[in-house]
């Protein structure tokens, strides 16, 4: 098998070759039409062939695609200050994905320690988070198998549960190094667990009183999916730095680091950088994302559309012990069984709607934020009976 695969063999990948998309919908090679529950893990935003979207990418790649980040470019600076505004932070740098959003994070924690005169800045972490692959991402992440085999982790993380007040001022009081504290609004991989709105405040006032940085990865929850532009906005609190990317660019590959305050003025020239980052053509895709959300409604429709698939499985559900839970907001969503249930993918995929597992045993939804109540309709009636069909079994 290996010697004849091009591919590393990093994916269990579906053997279903997608050839186009339109709308909420995708189509296969043979033809076959999908309903597009998980658009590719949070990303296409608009979902797929969006006629704003497609002409605004195909007229800047006839402009430009790439000039680096040795000029200025107009549409950086737009993009930025479209952040800004509808998060109340004060600065941006652009990189490509979710784990350089987050590697940059981890770097302005431990300078702004440095700075502080601390010499071995620790950063707290959690139990089931996850914040990627780089050496320090993965270390940061609190899942042992993505961690299994690449030691030595980066150290400097100490980490604790989600949502227990009462162990992170534990920590506060033996640990005088700690910098920063990151956290998942939403806790994505690790199977849609919300940081409560009580807790997140907790760690606002926390990290006012210990002059330490709060880092909410916004990488998937982020960008509107859960009916606010970010999902802290829930709890009323500001970070000092928000990593964001998945669903920014609708598709095309982009990061963010949102920052505010003494966060954002950590990086000095040549503390960081990237060749590819804040390039025209991932720029402009940020911008028609989030000026098409606003002229479509696409928040107040995430959280509309959310909350009838959420309590429809609630509903459809009650009292059978078999569904432990349905967790989420908007258009994040989380149906846990009580036993694994990874066969859904391809039974789904079967009956035409892709989703996808998580935490082995969490269904998950993550649509584009055009998704209709029509096409919510349409999902549920695929997704209850295969939901019913694996209950009935052990
Ligand atoms: C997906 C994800 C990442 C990693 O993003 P990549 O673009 O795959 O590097 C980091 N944090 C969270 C919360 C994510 O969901």
């Amino acid at each position: 098998m290996a010697a004849t695969q091009p591919l590393m063999n990093t994916y269990a990948q579906q053997p279903v070759a997608f050839s186009h998309g339109d709308g909420v919908w995708l189509y296969d090679t043979e033809g076959k039409r999908y309903l597009d529950g998980l658009a590719g893990i949070a990303v296409n935003t608009l979902g797929h062939n969006h006629p704003k979207l497609v002409a605004g990418l195909r007229e800047q790649i006839g402009r430009v695609i790439h000039v680096s980040n040795l000029f200025v470019h107009p549409l950086r600076d737009e993009l930025a200050q479209l952040l800004l505004d509808r998060s109340g932070m004060t600065n941006v740098f652009f990189c490509n994905s979710g784990l350089e959003a987050n590697e940059a994070a981890i770097k302005i924690a431990r300078k702004y320690g440095h700075d502080r005169g601390i010499e071995r800045p620790e950063i707290v972490v959690y139990d089931k988070s996850f914040h990627g692959r780089s050496l320090a991402t993965l270390s940061a992440t609190g899942n042992e198998k993505v961690q299994k085999g690449f030691g030595p982790l980066v150290e400097g993380f100490v980490r604790v549960k989600l949502n227990d007040a009462g162990e992170i001022r534990r920590v506060a009081a033996d640990h005088p190094n700690v910098v920063a504290v990151f956290v998942e609004a939403i806790q994505g991989e690790g199977g849609i667990q919300p940081a409560h709105a009580d807790y997140l405040r907790e760690l606002r006032r926390l990290c006012d009183e210990k002059g330490w940085l709060l880092m909410i990865d916004e990488v998937q929850c982020g960008m509107g999916r859960t009916g606010k532009w970010f999902a802290h906005q829930w709890a009323g609190v500001l970070p000092d730095v928000m990593p964001l990317a998945k669903g920014l660019g609708s598709g095309v590959p982009i990061g963010a680091v949102v920052a505010h305050g003494a966060a954002a003025e950590v990086f000095q020239p040549g503390n960081h950088g990237t060749t590819f980052g804040g390039n025209p053509l991932a720029m402009r895709a940020g911008i028609i994302t989030i000026h098409s959300m606003e002229e479509e409604g696409l928040l107040d429709r995430a959280r509309e559309v959310g909350d009838f698939i959420m309590n429809r499985v609630r509903t459809h559900f009650a009292g059978h012990s078999g569904l432990v839970e349905v967790r989420g907001q908007g258009l994040m969503i989380g149906i846990e069984l009580d036993r694994p249930c990874g066969d859904l993918v391809t039974l789904a995929l079967d009956a035409g709607l892709v989703l996808n597992i998580t935490a082995d045993r969490v269904i998950r939804l993550l649509p584009p934020l055009i998704l209709t109540l029509e096409h919510a309709r349409h999902l549920l009636d695929i997704l209850i009976p295969l939901i019913e069909a694996r209950l009935a079994r052990p």
